[in-house]
């Protein structure tokens, strides 16, 4: 150390009251971001432990019919991942991916046309509408060879498609023993309760740590919103993008994740009550065995 270093005593009362608000929101996001790559670990365990059970891999290379017909919702501790990981490819890389966002969300194209701002409270019927047709369309992160440009750090709601959510009826991947093209093997049971626990765990620590982390919304808003934030302002208020686009719910997460979830969506059965029953689980209580279980276990829906 040059002499003219000091050390800072961060015990000293008046020295702590000078350590600016920025590093304590720095180390939440960090918390946040660990609590996410954990639930993306484990996402990765529960598809290697099918892919063993089922002796097929469980996503045809070269397919991409799952994101032809699904733009995901993320969470923005998702989308400040997302950045993140796209900065570390470098600058042109981000700034082409914020591109993307944003050239989606002025799109005219599409099933979205109502501009009514952002919508706060109900939600007019046309307004949902459109927001559930414009889930089902292409996700704007597709490459035309069918590659992913944020497959790195896709969202969990990608990981979990075929792995704790069916992917039939539309998934072509070859069939593992005992599988039905209507009927595909997910993981169930210990692993994904534990699973469930760490991603609530996650959802947690990102809304205590800044309620924008923890909201959640189609992944392009999401991501414009905490890249471009005075660019997502200034466009919506010269009403460039339609309202259903910019649909978010604050502190939950409505993307299908689980396979009771997507039994309830296909039943119609409205997604407060979902959001309700996720609510239900334990906080704590992790246990490391949960892993090893969770390379062993899979369930076959046959
Ligand atoms: S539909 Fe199935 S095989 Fe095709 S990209 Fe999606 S997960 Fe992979
Ligand atoms: S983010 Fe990637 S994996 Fe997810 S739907 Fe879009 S293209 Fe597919």
């Amino acid at each position: 150390m040059s002499k003219g270093n000091r050390m800072i005593d961060y015990t000293d009362k008046s020295t702590a009251a000078k350590i600016p608000a920025t590093f304590d929101r720095h180390n939440r996001l960090l918390e946040s971001f660990t609590k996410l790559q954990e639930v993306q670990e484990y996402y990765k365990l529960g598809q290697q432990a099918l892919e063993q059970g089922l002796g097929v891999s469980i996503c045809h290379l070269g397919c991409g019919i799952c994101c032809r017909v699904n733009v995901p919702i993320a969470m923005g501790v998702e989308a400040r991942n997302i950045i993140s990981w796209a900065l570390g490819r470098g600058p042109l890389f981000l700034e082409g991916l914020l591109d993307r966002c944003e050239n989606w969300l002025i799109s005219a194209d599409g099933p979205t046309h109502a501009r009514e701002g952002i919508i706060v409270g109900i939600i007019p019927r046309k307004i949902l509408g459109e927001f559930q047709t414009l889930q089902g369309s292409q996700c704007p992160f597709l490459n035309p060879d069918t590659t992913c440009v944020i497959h790195g750090a896709r969202p969990i709601v990608c990981q979990a498609f075929g792995v704790t959510r069916d992917p039939a009826p539309i998934c072509p991947r070859p069939l593992g023993s005992g599988e039905r093209r209507d009927l595909m093997a997910i993981i169930s049971g210990p692993s994904v309760d534990a699973l469930r626990r760490k991603v609530q765990l996650m959802r947690q620590a990102a809304s205590e740590g800044n309620p924008a982390w923890g909201a959640s919304g189609l992944l392009p808003t999401m991501l414009l919103a905490a890249g471009r934030p005075e660019r997502l302002k200034a466009l919506i208020a010269e009403n460039r993008i339609p309202s259903a686009k910019l649909l978010m719910v604050a502190g939950e997460y409505h993307g299908l994740l689980w396979q009771d979830q997507l039994d309830g969506a296909r039943q119609g059965v409205p997604g407060e009550l979902l959001i309700e029953h996720d609510k239900g689980l334990e906080t704590d209580g992790i246990d490391r065995r949960d892993l090893e279980r969770a390379k062993q276990e899979f369930r076959q829906l046959v």
